[in-house]
């Protein structure tokens, strides 16, 4: 296996980010760490992978520790999953070991993953390879270990539906039809997160096609309060922040990047919405949140929305060059980082999840789909540009999009047999 055959294969980040691999495979690293922490509630699409398809997920973990020349792997599993820990541990070579992590969230945040393991933190802004690390997902490494053109995503469908399942599907089907193989919602009104419940994006549809980032699909009840938290406007987030926020900290005592040393400190960006203009000083920091949504819908008291306000921040404090400027060796976690972390139970407790059972096993399902829809942007970078016309028949596998020139992207295959049609972001493929 070799970069350019992972770059022909259109393997991206499958954990969500979309990053192209093998751009992230062109750097020497000694050590390769793989995130099998999926911290996001209801969702374990990695632990059932390492179950069942530990093979191909070992051969990729060995070939890209070959190609960034890394003698050292560790994959990083939840201490709960004790069965796949033993599993790991004897069917891995001796030169990858396991690391135990907590139950808690958000333990697959690249970033507190590295510091678990290396006991290193990677500066802010900074990559994994600032401390000599490359961090990638256990599905990501499984596809290298496949060597086949990724036409398939594994994801979890959790919530409100009669069968929680863990499925291998087309990537191009409707969340609708995946839902559907899950037994339905159990709720006639509901709505969709994709990705999780923390870090989740709002469906649009249940016509929203699957993509190669698609981890997972949460439904709830549209009255849920997780739905009326990502669906708020921000003219809302802001009115109310500014009234209601009393400074109390919790959003940045519960901060996991300011835990980790990271100059990050939401209830200052807080602040800011009571200044007009925004002192460029109140939003220093905000380039640096993660997004989790911890200090919004678990540590603010008052339900407010600190993480909105940071994303609100970063344009201003991008513009006012508010980059990091210390040393690496100044970024020191604090003493109580490790007796912060938000175990996963009270997590699912806080978020109004308890009715909603962490199941859902790996099934085999024969999908066969009338149609697919493959958007030209599923990864992160610039659209792919089809390569192929409208009316022009492909078989499963063949390249049907590749980045342009000189740009970042990946490559994308046809997931069905059938007839192509181009629209102005996608390929459809009717069977
Ligand atoms: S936790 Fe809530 S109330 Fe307290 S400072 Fe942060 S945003 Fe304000
Ligand atoms: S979303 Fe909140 S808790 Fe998470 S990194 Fe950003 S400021 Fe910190």
């Amino acid at each position: 296996m070799s970069i350019d055959r992972v770059g022909e294969l259109g393997i991206v980040g499958a954990g969500g980010g979309g990053f192209p691999t093998a751009v992230k495979l062109g750097t020497r690293v000694p050590l390769v760490i793989a995130n099998a922490a999926e911290c996001e509630p209801l969702l374990h699409k990695d632990k059932e992978l390492l179950h069942h398809l530990s093979g191909p997920f070992l051969r990729g973990m060995i070939a890209a520790m070959e190609m960034v020349g890394a003698p050292q792997g560790v994959i990083g599993i939840k201490e709960k999953y004790h069965d796949i820990i033993v599993a790991m541990e004897q069917q891995a070579p001796k030169n990858i070991r396991v690391a135990l992590l907590p139950d808690a969230y958000p333990a697959g945040d690249e970033f507190i993953l590295v510091h678990i393991v290396t006991g290193r933190v990677i500066p802010p802004g900074g990559l994994p390879k600032d401390v000599d690390a490359m961090v990638a997902n256990v599905e990501t490494l499984m596809n290298i270990g496949l060597d086949q053109p990724v036409t398939q995503k594994y994801l979890t469908v959790a919530g409100a539906v009669r069968n929680p399942i863990t499925l291998r599907v087309p990537i191009g089907i409707t969340i609708g039809e995946v839902i559907a193989v899950a037994g339905g919602a159990t709720v006639d009104d509901f709505s969709v997160l994709l990705g999780g419940v923390m870090m989740a994006r709002p469906a649009a549809g249940i016509d929203v096609p699957v993509t190669k980032t698609t981890g997972g699909i949460v439904v709830l009840p549209s009255s849920h309060k997780l739905i009326q938290r990502h669906t708020a406007k921000w003219p809302q987030i802001a009115r109310v922040g500014r009234s209601a926020c009393d400074q109390c900290r919790f959003c940045t005592e519960f901060c996991p990047r300011y835990l980790l040393g990271h100059p990050i400190q939401p209830h200052r960006a807080m602040q800011s919405l009571g200044f007009s203009p925004s002192p460029a000083e109140i939003v220093a920091g905000t380039l640096y949140c993660c997004e989790c949504n911890l200090c919004s819908l678990y540590a603010c008291p008052e339900d407010l929305d600190p993480k909105n306000v940071c994303v609100q921040s970063k344009p201003a404090a991008r513009a006012n060059g508010l980059f990091f400027t210390g040393t690496p060796e100044s970024v020191t976690p604090h003493p109580m980082a490790e007796f912060r972390r938000v175990p996963m139970s009270r997590l699912i407790s806080r978020l109004g999840l308890s009715e909603f059972h962490n199941v859902g096993p790996l099934t085999e399902h024969r999908f066969s789909p009338s149609r697919v829809t493959l958007p030209l942007k599923q990864h992160a970078g610039a659209p792919a540009v089809a390569v192929v016309k409208t009316g022009q028949t492909v078989n499963m596998g063949d390249l049907i999009a590749e980045p342009e020139a000189g740009k970042l992207g990946a490559r994308i295959h046809a997931s069905i047999r059938g007839v192509v049609r181009l629209t102005h972001d996608s390929v459809v493929i009717d069977a």
